[in-house]
């Protein structure tokens, strides 16, 4: 889905920048395009809904789907308190964006009670199997924010309270789902053995009569 850029990125600072927080209109915004760094302009003298364009018109179009997920974690930066599907809402510190973590980019990194937690925004694309076994490595705690059903439309502060305190959109990453997966398969790989231990089994039983046969013969 392509529709008009709502989010920039300030040039000098690199801060997202929702169109709702640009005060300054046309180039004198100093803010570029997110996914082709050219220069955007704000058009907010307008009668329809503020919004960016680029100042040199090209084949880049921004996808809304990226804008949600750069919303999304610009929110997580900006406030102290979420809430978190198990503990409703607690408050957090030194909240950071796309930096490493064991071979990983959480979308965000929060303290709570002096521990790390993981944030991860789900527009478009499920955590993959590789992130989703390095956070299992350690049993991580990784909230998931889902927000695959929101309205690209919807205005900063609503997107503000679905990121933070809505509480049917999230759930801590389970590792209980794989656990029990793995031991099935490890009562799966038995199986081969009950069939070789059967065949054994009845391999001696098919022989007891026939010795038993040589034995009477030997007797006579
Ligand atoms: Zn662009």
């Amino acid at each position: 889905m392509k529709g008009q850029i709502i989010v920039g990125v300030q040039r000098q600072t690199e801060a997202i920048m929702p169109i709702g927080t640009v005060s300054l209109t046309g180039l004198k915004c100093d803010c570029i395009c997110y996914e082709c760094k050219g220069t955007l302009e704000a058009v907010l003298n307008t009668t329809r809904r503020k919004h960016f364009r680029h100042s040199n018109r090209g084949n880049c179009n921004p996808t809304p789907e990226t804008e949600l997920h750069l919303l999304a974690k610009k929110i997580i930066l900006d406030h102290n308190r979420i809430n978190i599907a198990h503990k409703g809402i607690v408050t957090y510190a030194d909240p950071v964006t796309e930096v490493w973590y064991k071979d990983v980019i959480p979308d965000a990194t929060i303290i709570i009670d002096g521990l790390p937690f993981y944030i991860e925004i789900v527009v478009t694309n499920p955590i993959n199997s590789e992130k989703y076994l390095k956070y299992k490595s350690d049993l991580s705690p990784v909230l998931v924010i889902t927000l695959s059903e929101v309205d690209r439309d919807l205005d900063y502060e609503a997107l503000t309270d679905l990121v933070l305190n809505d509480r049917t959109n999230r759930h801590m990453l389970s590792y209980a789902d794989q656990l029990i997966k793995k031991v099935e398969d490890d009562k799966f790989s038995w199986w081969p053995w009950g069939i070789l231990a059967g065949l054994a089994i009845w391999l001696l039983n098919r022989n007891i009569p026939k010795d038993r046969r040589i034995r009477r013969r030997r007797r006579f």
